[in-house]
């Protein structure tokens, strides 16, 4: 019978486990093997057991792995979607199975809550690729633009940001604002693919997803070749080339939407590799080829890290007040504009 350690007590695969769980495998069995099923199912069920002890709530992003999204999550989605989810949540913890900044947002939207993330060192390239002083100095160069950062920075930025954007909704909040020219930080790739689509001049900087950027054009090509009438869907994060390639770009919950009406049974996502396996369950009769790229950040949120923080209360994201508050006009100013 697996056995699994944690800190407090063993925990088997016992029939009361498979009880507990069977309604989760048929949505994990194209990505699982049983055997490791075995392995996880305990955790799992512990997980959601200590969860409504606890009281508190699971937001998983897409890209984590099929065991979380699948598993322990309350709600799934991109940023934005969770951070609708996070500033509505009444439970007395919010755990964000997501990376550091989406755990900072939801600070930020419901500072009443208590919010943890089980690893603090999931961060994310484009978060970690800008600093206040930049931004600043951006400011000081171009006086007569206003700055919309993109959620993927901490909160800092964001308070030195007019308004906060996602893929989901970049250009519409570009477009809100009325003035001829923006910053748009930090995504180069991103601010790219939007002034393809505005007249509103974009001033950017030079951040990169570490995931998306590993795309290129003569990927996608090869693709094609190798599965003749293949969809290719890509995220906006990509470069201005591959998404040129692309049948459609749209923000990750744009890419689900996309497959409802997908043209061929065959679908490309090119993105994080996870989404591929976390869309499949809903859409049986596609072929998802999945390019294996995965997020390393968001790859450091396991089950067992997800089950210390609720044994433990652990980690606590805070944001202090003097940032949290113009933060959060950035934060709602882009709820209002909503997806575009
Ligand atoms: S996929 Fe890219 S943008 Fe998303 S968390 Fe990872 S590094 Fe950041």
């Amino acid at each position: 019978m697996p056995q699994v350690q944690t800190r407090e007590r063993q925990l088997e695969y016992t029939d009361e486990v498979a009880e507990a769980t069977e309604h989760i495998w048929p949505k994990v069995e194209g990505s699982i093997p049983r055997f490791e099923w075995e392995m996880k199912a305990p955790l799992i069920a512990e997980i959601n057991r200590l969860k409504e002890e606890r009281d508190a709530v699971i937001l998983g992003h897409n890209y984590q792995v099929p065991e979380i999204f699948h598993g322990v999550s309350d709600f799934t989605g991109d940023s934005l979607g969770l951070a609708q989810q996070a500033r509505d949540a009444d439970a007395e913890y919010i755990v964000f199975c997501g990376v550091h900044f989406m755990a900072e947002t939801a600070a930020i939207v419901n500072p009443d809550r208590t919010v943890l993330i089980p690893d603090l060192e999931a961060g994310c390239s484009l978060s970690e690729s800008i600093t206040v002083e930049e931004v600043r100095d951006l400011k000081a160069k171009y006086p007569d633009a206003p700055v919309v950062c993109y959620m993927n920075t901490p909160a800092d930025i964001k308070a030195e940001s007019d308004i906060c954007c996602t893929s989901a909704n970049a250009k519409a909040v570009v477009e809100s604002l009325g003035s001829d020219r923006v910053i748009f930080l930090p995504d180069q790739y991103l601010a790219e693919n939007v002034a393809s689509q505005t007249d509103v001049e974009i001033v950017t900087t030079d951040g990169k997803c570490i995931v998306h950027e590993q795309f290129t054009a003569d990927q996608i090509r090869a693709y094609r070749k190798q599965y003749p009438g293949i969809e290719v869907v890509a995220h906006p994060e990509c470069s201005p080339e591959v998404c040129e390639e692309a049948d459609f770009v749209g923000s990750t919950s744009g890419m689900i939407g996309h497959l409802d009406e997908a043209e061929s049974d065959r679908v490309i996502m090119v993105t994080e590799c996870s989404m591929s396996d976390n869309v499949q369950e809903a859409h049986p009769d596609l072929e998802l080829v999945k390019p294996c790229t995965l997020c390393p950040h968001m790859k450091k949120i396991t089950l067992e890290k997800t089950l210390k923080s609720l044994q433990e209360i652990q980690h606590r994201v805070e944001v202090p007040p003097e940032i949290r508050e113009p933060a959060l006009e950035s934060v709602e100013r882009m709820l209002d504009v909503g997806r575009s």
